[in-house]
């Protein structure tokens, strides 16, 4: 048998693929190697060496290799190979979405060095004067032998050095172009800390103690109300392992990444600190990755993906704000970066922090079935209270009154007391529909079931889940009436019932419209944090990551929206962001207030969340997620397909359950079109797995995904897998 490598290539299919070495060119174990697949040249890690599996002629060699030393380290490939088995996912995928785009392209890993001309000690004795007939070579020689450290490319050309001279000399044997190594940071060997941490309180220190006794793989739940001193606790820990020359990786969700965030770690720490989000360019990542890679960098701030640096000395992973959706991945390879953490965490023997306010019940449940150290923090610190919720009932507003009148005049007697006011709302736009008040014609989006938003500034209607964009009609496309009406609001018509309510008062509206570009959600709210009376109007953007000094009130429209949610999930999620909202008030010595603005005012979860309890609400939830079976009583899988053709999708997944209906273990909920059927032109289906056991969940799964794979009808009908899934929508 020939020996050969087995290569994870980009490629959705479920295999490695087996390729020769080329003479003398061996690429290691977890180093990226360059192939022919078909009539393309693509970019594969090597996996493992082994036996060809097909005839040796078959065979084709790699094209090239790309790294003397593996790019992914034994840690990261058990990581990887992991990963893809439990989300059943092609392995070069899992691999591809791993690595920096960069290094997927085929860039070189490793930190370059600057590059430098340097004289030779051959050139330090040159006469410059035997140059006469060649005054551009003479010239170089001269700044050359001024400079015997070298100069660099953007240095000779500000002496106006041409690169034709340079090279005549290095002919000549008196000049020569030099790597120059990369500086190399010894942050190891100084105090890592810039200024003194804050004296512990009681809870703090119990959690802080715990986590910096623990050296071995343990996951902790720092479980602790907003404002108790979580990043206090994060940051005394991380202390901890820089101080043990260990590396610290950090997660956060995707907006919790804001520069209040990197100013707190970089205020408390004087070692090298980088980040890792997708606001970077290709280059500014790669950087961040080397520097982790090799040590240099001391912590990694990151998003999702950050869960997959290499760190050469990894002590400690923290995730914070844990029960955040953005950790799971919701396209392409559909991976838990918050599980992902764990797992890592077991492969390197570490600890790992989960900080939170709402833990998701997956979590509380591992907490007491002792599989997570429970460590909580019930306590604001300083003197601030927490914040009150209240229920503002408003089952009898008309749909044309999206405040009620109490929350107008709470707003104003904030104001007046030269206090911060927030209205939240989780819809951009003006208004979230148009309809013609004689025939009853409404703004529906062409591709999609669903409603176009009316969004006024920009004088367009807008499909929120396929980015249509219309001209506003003038009348109505059906009949012809003038009568055209708008119903329900988004941020941008509380901006304007605000603005004309409060003239006097600045207003700042905060969504994803108003922040578009670069740097223009900070000036926004560096004149918030002015502490000026204002409004604050916005949505999710608001929620997390900000810090508010001067906000007492926030009032909340549709929070209960998810309580009715069709989604299992939806009363889970909606609690985390009402409490989130609620956190943003009352911080220093005051206490806030949020209002929460419904129409089912003696909703019994609703009521028992208002109570600022959540772990009481999260019991009632587990209970009934215990008699339906639910995670984390039991475990998901949804699988996906859309077709062009509204029976296709339908179809595939029937043809992909029937050999279920003859078992008991997993129970088969589909399939059935999806919530919002028809998106983007596709009409989707869904079917949903449960099982109480995860060993039987996953039996199962291969064989579903072979038999779609090879139904004729995925021509033409895309499909996929999401384990664990957070969204059934
Ligand atoms: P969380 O992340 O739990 O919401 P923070 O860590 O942001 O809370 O802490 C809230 C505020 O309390 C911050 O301004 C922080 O500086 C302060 N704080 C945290 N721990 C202490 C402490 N032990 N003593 C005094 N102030 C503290
Ligand atoms: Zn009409
Ligand atoms: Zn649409």
């Amino acid at each position: 048998m020939v020996q050969v490598l087995k290569v994870a290539v980009p490629v959705p299919l479920r295999q490695l693929f087996d390729y020769l070495p080329k003479k003398g060119e061996l690429p290691p174990i977890g180093g990226r190697c360059e192939i022919t697949f078909g009539r393309r040249k693509l970019i594969g890690v090597v996996w493992e060496f082994g036996e060809a599996q097909v005839a040796e002629h078959t065979l084709k060699p790699i094209t090239r290799s790309l790294d003397n030393a593996p790019i992914l380290s034994k840690d990261l490939l058990e990581l990887c190979r992991k990963a893809a088995a439990y989300y059943h996912h092609p392995i070069g995928e899992v691999i591809a979405t791993a690595l920096p785009a960069s290094l997927r392209k085929g860039e070189t890993a490793t930190i370059q060095g600057e590059l430098i001309w340097r004289i030779t000690a051959k050139g330090t004795h040159a006469q410059a004067d035997n140059l006469t007939r060649a005054p551009r070579q003479k010239e170089a020689l001269l700044c050359l032998q001024q400079h015997p450290n070298g100069l660099s490319r953007p240095a000779l050309t500000s002496f106006d050095i041409r690169t034709q001279a340079l090279n005549a000399l290095a002919k000549k044997g008196w000049a020569e172009l030099v790597e120059q190594a990369p500086s190399v940071s010894s942050w190891q060997q100084q105090s890592p800390l810039s200024e003194a941490p804050l004296v512990a309180n009681q809870e703090q220190n119990v959690a802080i103690t715990a986590i910096n006794n623990t050296t071995s793989f343990t996951p902790f739940l720092l479980d602790g109300i907003t404002g108790s001193g979580k990043t206090e606790v994060y940051l005394q820990t991380i202390a901890e392992r820089l101080m043990a020359k260990q590396q610290v990786l950090v997660l956060v969700p995707e907006i919790g990444l804001t520069p209040q965030t990197i100013q707190r770690f970089k205020q408390r720490f004087s070692v090298p600190i980088h980040v890792l989000h997708s606001g970077l360019t290709d280059k500014e990542r790669l950087h961040s990755w080397q520097m982790a890679a090799e040590g240099q960098a001391a912590i990694i701030i990151g998003t999702r993906s950050a869960i997959f640096t290499p760190m050469q000395n990894l002590g400690l992973i923290v995730v914070d704000e844990a029960h955040d959706n953005s950790f799971k991945q919701q396209d392409g390879f559909r991976y838990s970066a918050r599980d992902l953490a764990i797992w890592r965490a077991q492969i390197l023997n570490i600890p790992v922090v989960l900080g939170t306010a709402t833990p998701t019940l997956e979590h509380l449940y591992n907490a007491q079935q002792g599989r997570f150290t429970h460590l909580q923090l019930r306590q604001r610190t300083g003197r601030a209270q927490a914040p009150s919720i209240h229920i503002e009932d408003c089952s009898n507003l008309t749909p044309l009154t999206p405040l009620s009148e109490h929350s107008l005049s709470a707003i104003h007697r904030t104001l007046q007391q030269g206090r911060q006011a927030l209205v939240f709302i989780n819809r951009r736009g003006y208004a979230p529909l148009l309809l013609c008040g004689d025939c009853g014609w409404q703004s529906e989006c062409p591709h999609c079931d669903a409603h176009m938003t009316w969004h006024r500034v920009a004088q367009q209607l807008r499909c929120h889940h396929c980015d249509t964009q219309r001209p506003i009609p003038q009348r109505c496309p059906n009949c012809g009436s003038h009568h055209l009406l708008d119903r329900g609001a988004g941020t941008e018509k509380l901006e304007e019932l605000l603005a004309a309510q409060f003239p006097q008062y600045p207003l700042i509206r905060i969504d994803r419209d108003t922040t578009r570009r670069k740097g223009s959600l900070a000036k926004q709210l560096t004149s918030v944090h002015q502490g000026e009376p204002c409004v604050l109007v916005g949505t999710q953007m608001l929620a997390k990551g900000h810090h508010f000094n001067h906000l007492d009130l926030a009032v909340m429209l549709e929070a209960d929206a998810g309580f009715m949610s069709a989604d299992f999930r939806g009363p889970e999620q909606a609690a985390q962001l009402i409490l989130q909202v609620a956190g943003r008030t009352g911080r220093e010595n005051t206490s806030g207030r949020l209002l929460v603005q419904t129409r089912q005012p003696d909703n019994p979860l609703l009521r028992l969340l208002c109570q600022g309890d959540y772990h009481r609400f999260a019991a009632e939830l587990m209970k009934e997620r215990e008699m339906a079976g639910f995670p984390p009583f039991g475990h998901l899988a949804l699988f996906r397909a859309e077709s062009i053709q509204p029976s296709d999708a339908q179809q595939l997944l029937e043809a992909a359950a029937s050999p279920l209906w003859a078992q008991q273990e997993v129970m088969v909920l589909g399939p059935a079109p999806a919530p919002m059927e028809r998106r983007q032109g596709r009409y989707r289906a869904q079917l949903l797995l449960l099982a109480p056991e995860r060993r039987t969940l996953h039996h199962y799964i291969p064989q579903l995904i072979q038999t779609l794979s090879q139904h004729p009808l995925t021509k033409r009908t895309r499909w996929h897998l999401d384990i664990d899934p957070v969204d059934l929508t």
